[in-house]
């Protein structure tokens, strides 16, 4: 039974939604116009709204709910938890059973030589400790001024003044002076963006990773304390790096000794078919940052594997670490985190995604490009992305986009919330990530949805 201040209408919700409630990344006068959607319950892949209309979540709420909705396990971790001690803090040289327990088990999965976690609620926690804790790496070791990080444009990697600093979103940089002064950014690996004519994926891959040694020599070598990247950069619309990419990045970070951050928030547990998407790419990654998946979004939980490099520092000859917050090993969200990473184990999703799903929608998704508005279709593990365009790529001429004011994405994405489907638009980039316990039944649902919809959206813009 719901409790009786959840009893409302529709009309109602939206009307103290629009009253009272500030949406992120909204323009808040245009939805208290519109009207929110109030989603109101959820199990496995599907939502319900306060109408009742059922709808196929390809979004994992927001790249995070990898086990799917309704999970018991969870469920009954957070109610047991909740029970037992709700909350004690890590400041007051305390812990709490299930914070030590789930460093544990992180250490178990992560790769090879991460033994320690510093946990935070959120990605963009998670990326502001990065920066804290990489500067203090090279103070400790006497090399202040290693302090730059050099990060990618069109990455995503929070939104407090570090994390959209680290970012490389323009609308982000432009309310609020940002970045903040020591970060800096190359170009992105997007080989339709940025590949020469007639470049191979793979030389493509090894000049897109060039850039980093060109800014590294631009800033000075002695002060670059650290690379941070997404392995498949996801809010920025699913950009699949080249194969070759990866390694050459780790090998010029080798080269010049900086640190490599593989931000997971949205790579980690399980979602490009290993447990870390750095085990996809080949890189060996020094400090970790992870969220969302961790708990599959059911309690907010994020934070930095600490690999051996960076953890000994610290630790043998670092003494305080001014940096932590109230919620820092919550335990609730980490008895819910330990059965979650259970649960995944127990269900070999990891394992699922890597033969079987991932596989069967990166043939399903390859199908589409049959479709005339399909421009690119690709995907990595459970994330896909599709580019709409008005005209294909031929072997004389590029692709032929629509114009921006044409908004094709929002049209596609309309039309897929009118018809019971959760795509998300990255300008004309339609992007997926589907919870993990996806079947391939439900991907051929999905890609039933996905092909009305885009029919819908050709005809809407081009009248045929
Ligand atoms: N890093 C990446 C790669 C992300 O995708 C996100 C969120 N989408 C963040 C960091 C920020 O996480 P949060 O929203 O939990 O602060």
């Amino acid at each position: 039974m719901a409790p009786p201040q959840f009893e409302h209408s529709t009309a109602q919700w939206q009307a103290l939604d629009a009253a009272h409630f500030l949406h992120p990344f909204t323009d808040f006068k245009a939805l208290a116009a519109k009207g929110s959607r109030i989603i109101t319950r959820a199990d496995g892949i599907y939502l319900w709204d306060s109408d009742g209309h059922k709808i196929f979540d390809a979004m994992s709420g927001l790249w995070c709910v990898n086990v799917g909705y309704g999970q018991r396990p969870l469920i009954e971790a957070a109610t047991h938890q909740l029970e037992t001690l709700p909350f004690y803090n890590a400041f007051f040289q305390t812990a709490t059973p299930p914070a030590i327990a789930l460093a544990h088990k992180l250490s178990q999965l992560s790769p090879p030589g991460f033994e320690h976690v510093f946990y935070t609620s959120s990605g963009s926690e998670g990326n502001d400790t990065v920066v804290r804790m990489v500067r203090r790496y090279w103070d400790v070791l006497g090399q202040k001024s290693r302090k730059t990080i050099i990060s990618r444009r069109n990455a995503y990697h929070g939104s407090t003044v570090a994390g959209a600093s680290l970012g490389g979103m323009p609308d982000m940089h432009e309310q609020g002076d940002l970045p903040i002064p020591g970060i800096v950014h190359i170009d992105q690996p997007h080989y339709s963006e940025h590949a020469q004519p007639g470049e191979s994926r793979d030389d493509f891959g090894r000049r897109a990773a060039s850039w980093l040694e060109a800014k590294i020599l631009e800033v000075g070598a002695d002060k670059v304390a650290a690379f941070i990247g997404e392995p498949v950069q996801g809010a920025g619309g699913v950009i699949i790096p080249p194969d070759t990419y990866w390694p050459e990045i780790q090998r010029i970070c080798d080269q010049y000794g900086i640190l490599l951050v593989s931000d997971e928030v949205i790579c980690g547990f399980g979602r490009t078919g290993y447990w870390f998407g750095c085990e996809r790419f080949g890189t060996r990654p020094d400090l970790i940052t992870f969220a969302k998946g961790v708990t599959s979004g059911y309690v907010p939980l994020g934070g930095v594997l600490v690999g051996e490099r960076v953890a000994r520092v610290l630790i043998d000859q670092g003494g305080d670490f001014n940096h932590g917050y109230t919620y820092s090993g919550h335990p609730v969200a980490c008895a819910v985190a330990l059965a979650n990473l259970e649960l995944i184990e127990q269900m070999g999703l990891v394992q699922r995604v890597r033969h079987e799903t991932g596989p069967y929608l990166a043939q399903q998704y390859a199908k589409l490009l049959e479709h005339p508005l399909v421009g690119e279709a690709e995907t990595c593990g459970l994330m896909g992305a599709l580019k709409l365009v008005r005209r294909k790529a031929t072997d004389t001429s590029p692709a032929e986009p629509f114009p921006s004011s044409v908004g094709a994405g929002m049209v596609c994405r309309g039309h897929c919330f009118a018809n019971g489907l959760i795509m998300r638009a990255v300008g004309d980039r339609m992007i997926i990530a589907p919870p993990l316990v996806l079947t391939c039944e439900q991907i051929d649902e999905m890609m039933g949805l996905i092909r009305k919809c885009l029919d819908l959206t050709w005809t809407e813009l081009t009248g045929v």
